[in-house]
C-alpha cells in the first residue's frame, strides 16, 4: 500500500517538476500562472494535467492547437515515481522516506536543468535542503538516534571540504553550483553513514570521468567543453544510498 501511494505521489511531484525545470531557470514563479500550452496559450485544466494518462490520451499534443507537448513530462513523472518507489522499498513509511523523497525530487530537477542549461539553480538546492534537513533531524529523533544529526553535519563538512578543494584545483573546471550542492549530498549520505560520502563522491567522479572520456572519444565534446557535473554527483549519491554500505564494508574488512 505504501508503495502504491508513493508511486502516485511520485507521479504528481514529477508533474510539478515539469513546471519547476521549465520556470526556475527563467526566474519565473512555479505557482502562478497555471500551466498553459506553449503554442496557443490554452490554460490547462485538471483533465490535461493527470500524470502520464493525459499525455497518453492526448498523444503528447495540445488539446486545441495540437502543438507537441514533448516527452519531458512523462519522463520526469515516471522517473520521479520510480525513484520514490525505490526509497519506499528501502525506508518503508517513515520520516526518512519523506526526507529522501525530497532529495530525489530536488536531484531530478537539478540534473534535468544542468543537462539543458549547464546550471544548478541555487534556489532548488536551498529548497531541497530546507525540506530535507529538518526531515532528517526528525527521523533521527524519532529513531532515538540523535547522533545521526552529528553524522549529517560531518558528512556535509567532508563533502564541502573535498568539493571546495577540487573547485580550487580545477580553476573553473568545476562549477560553483556543484560545490554549493555538495554539503547537502554529504548531509544525506552522512546521516546514513559518513563513510558513504566518500563512496558517493567517488562514484560521481568515476561516472563523470567515464562519460567525459567517451564524449571526447566520440567527438561530441572537446576538452574545453564543460560537461554538466550535477547529474553525476546526483547519480553517485543515489547509488551510494544502496551500494555505499557494501562498498565501505569491503574496503574496511579486506
Ligand atoms: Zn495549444
Amino acid at each position: 500500500m505504501v508503495i502504491t501511494y508513493t508511486a502516485i505521489f511520485g507521479l504528481l511531484i514529477g508533474s510539478f517538476l515539469t513546471v519547476v525545470v521549465d520556470r526556475v531557470p527563467r526566474g519565473a514563479s512555479v505557482v502562478a500562472p497555471g500551466s498553459a500550452c506553449g503554442g496557443c496559450g490554452l490554460e490547462l485544466g485538471p483533465r490535461d494535467l493527470v500524470p502520464v494518462l493525459s499525455w497518453l490520451f492526448l498523444r503528447g499534443k495540445c488539446r486545441r492547437c495540437k502543438a507537441s507537448i514533448g516527452i519531458e513530462p512523462v519522463v520526469l513523472e515516471l522517473s520521479t515515481s520510480a525513484l520514490f518507489v525505490a526509497f519506499a522499498i528501502k525506508f518503508d513509511l517513515s520520516w526518512e522516506l519523506g526526507a529522501f523523497a525530497a532529495l530525489g525530487a530536488g536531484l531530478i530537477a537539478l540534473s534535468w536543468i544542468d543537462l539543458h542549461t549547464k546550471r544548478l539553480p541555487r534556489e532548488i538546492t536551498y529548497v531541497t535542503a530546507a525540506l530535507g534537513v529538518p526531515l532528517l533531524c526528525i527521523a533521527a529523533l524519532v529513531r532515538h538516534e540523535p547522533r545521526r544529526m552529528l553524522m549529517m553535519l560531518l558528512g556535509a563538512a567532508i563533502a564541502l571540504g573535498f568539493m571546495a578543494l577540487v573547485y580550487a584545483l580545477s580553476k573553473g573546471g568545476m562549477g560553483d553550483g556543484d560545490v554549493r550542492l555538495s554539503p547537502l549530498l554529504g548531509a544525506y549520505l552522512g546521516w546514513i553513514n559518513p563513510g558513504l560520502v566518500a563512496v558517493g563522491l567517488f562514484l560521481g567522479f568515476l561516472l563523470g570521468a567515464v562519460v567525459g572520456v567517451l564524449l571526447i572519444a566520440f567527438g561530441s565534446a572537446g576538452r574545453k567543453t564543460a560537461v554538466p557535473f550535477g547529474p553525476f554527483l546526483a547519480i553517485g549519491t543515489i547509488a551510494a544510498i544502496w551500494l555505499g554500505q557494501p562498498a565501505v564494508d569491503m574496503v574496511l574488512h579486506r
